[in-house]
């Protein structure tokens, strides 16, 4: 049972306390009154410190999409360590995971790698920046895109800061953001076209990219329109200004990312998580012509100069080929089928326990939230959400019955996911809301 003071989970915590603040090294693995702490993974299931067997939705935030333990991305690793674990020099396996990248994500004509999410969005920006020669980048207001100051701003605004809806402000998330690089971020409301395209036109002479997600999971993968993303695309090639998506998390949604599903092709990619098979990974790509400004072989030096002890890193690449080979087009469809079956299961069960839920999401990805509206942006969802012990308890009935879904409410699926395992947290997630009714009613917004 979580709580329980006597675990093991709970005796790590208080010994991590002691030497790290808060007691880790990411605070978006933390729920109260302590995490629980991992110990090994099979297939589709996660044992803890205690011993304790649950299905994992989590995947390790998206990048286990194969679950754990793969044996062909196990064995990928075992050979490489045993080979060569870490080299200054480029090997053939960059080449080979480029290509493999290349060839499936339309957007990505080069790429470079570098080691997660966060970094590959910062040089997409860089490279729009030093391409265009002007200072602004233009975010939505709620998505998250890693964890540096100008794609930080507005991740979390809340209404007494956030500012009118036709001109968010710009709103710090880490204290000590500085002024200069609000001054930078142009915030954008997500699925509003016409304030979107106002505000992008107050500010086109000094933008040099549009920084997209197109299914936020810190919107409870609340898809973006295509109708947002094609004013979008148009606007930026209209403009002059690099369109930039980040697929960090969204290259799940399908074979082609999810500029594959919605048929949108931006100039720039971040993308991570998935492709180094769960090894430490990003990648920054897109257009030959923008790419360039990385080319070290151009008279003088590149532009955007961009080394990194780690990149490429020889065990990352082949876990990363291991995984994207298995990653065919059986293997999205069985992802898009688990997924449709999880949302239509998770309505289901919402519906019949009276409490109420909207679901979202594309293909693997779900995110579900306690709400009786159906919201289009950051800003709906904040409105909309009802707050109070339901989600807390949800959560606890899950873990407590073999089943870790996303604290913040969805699910990442995994390829080796079966229908039972899908059955089986349906099962659960019934009996978790029944208990949410029973305890504190169906939480529509007037209860
Ligand atoms: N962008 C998005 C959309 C993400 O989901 C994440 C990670 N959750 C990042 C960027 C940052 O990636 P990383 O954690 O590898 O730095």
């Amino acid at each position: 049972m979580h709580p329980d003071f006597d675990s093991n989970s709970a005796h790590l915590f208080e010994r991590a306390l002691e030497v790290m603040p808060g007691g880790n090294s990411r605070e978006t693995v933390y729920f109260p009154p302590y995490p629980i702490y991992a110990a090994r993974g099979e297939g589709a299931k996660l044992w803890d410190a205690d011993n304790v067997c649950r299905l994992d939705f989590v995947n390790s935030f998206s990048s286990a999409i194969h679950g754990h333990c793969h044996p062909d991305i196990v064995k990928a690793v075992q050979d490489q360590v045993a080979k060569l674990v870490c080299v200054a020099a480029p090997t053939e396996l960059e080449v080979e995971l480029a290509e493999i990248i290349v060839d499936r994500i339309p957007s990505i004509e080069q790429l470079r790698f570098c080691n997660s999410g966060t970094e590959a969005v910062m040089l997409c920006i860089k490279a729009a920046r030093a391409f265009k020669g002007r200072p602004k980048i233009a975010k939505v207001e709620g998505a998250y895109h890693g964890t540096f100051d100008a794609v930080e701003v507005s991740q979390n605004a809340t209404p007494d800061k956030w500012g009118p809806d036709n001109a968010p402000s710009p709103v710090a998330t880490a204290e000590g953001t500085t002024k200069g690089v609000m001054d930078d971020v142009v915030v954008l409301p997500l699925n509003d076209v016409e304030t979107s395209l106002e505000i992008l036109n107050r500010n086109k002479e000094q933008l040099s990219c549009v920084l997209l997600d197109p299914v936020p999971a810190r919107m409870g993968y609340l898809p973006s329109t295509s109708a947002y993303l094609l004013a979008m695309r148009k606007w930026c090639s209209e403009n002059d200004v690099v369109l930039i998506f980040d697929e960090v998390m969204t290259v799940r949604g399908g074979y082609n990312g999810m500029q594959g599903e919605y048929g949108i092709v931006p100039d720039l990619s971040a993308v991570g998580k998935i492709v180094g098979g769960g090894l430490p990974i990003g990648v920054i790509g897109g257009k030959k012509s923008i790419m360039k400004v990385f080319d070290v072989t151009q008279p003088g030096r590149s532009r955007v100069p961009h080394g990194g002890s780690f990149n490429a890193h020889p065990v990352s690449m082949a876990a990363g080929i291991a995984c994207m080979k298995l990653l065919d087009h059986d293997a999205f469809d069985h992802l898009a089928r688990l997924g449709e079956k999880t949302r239509q299961g998770l309505k289901e069960a919402f519906s019949i326990a009276g409490v109420a839920g909207h679901v979202n999401g594309h293909g693997s990805m779900i995110g579900y939230l306690f709400t009786d509206t159906e919201p289009q942006s950051f800003r709906d969802i904040v409105n909309a959400k009802i707050s109070g012990k339901g989600p807390a308890i949800f959560f606890d009935h899950f873990i407590n019955n073999g089943i870790l879904p996303l604290g913040r409410g969805g699910m990442l699926l995994s390829t080796v996911m079966t229908d039972a395992d899908i059955d089986q947290m349906l099962d659960v997630a019934l009996a978790g809301l029944r208990k949410v009714r029973e305890k504190v009613g169906g939480m529509h917004a007037n209860v």
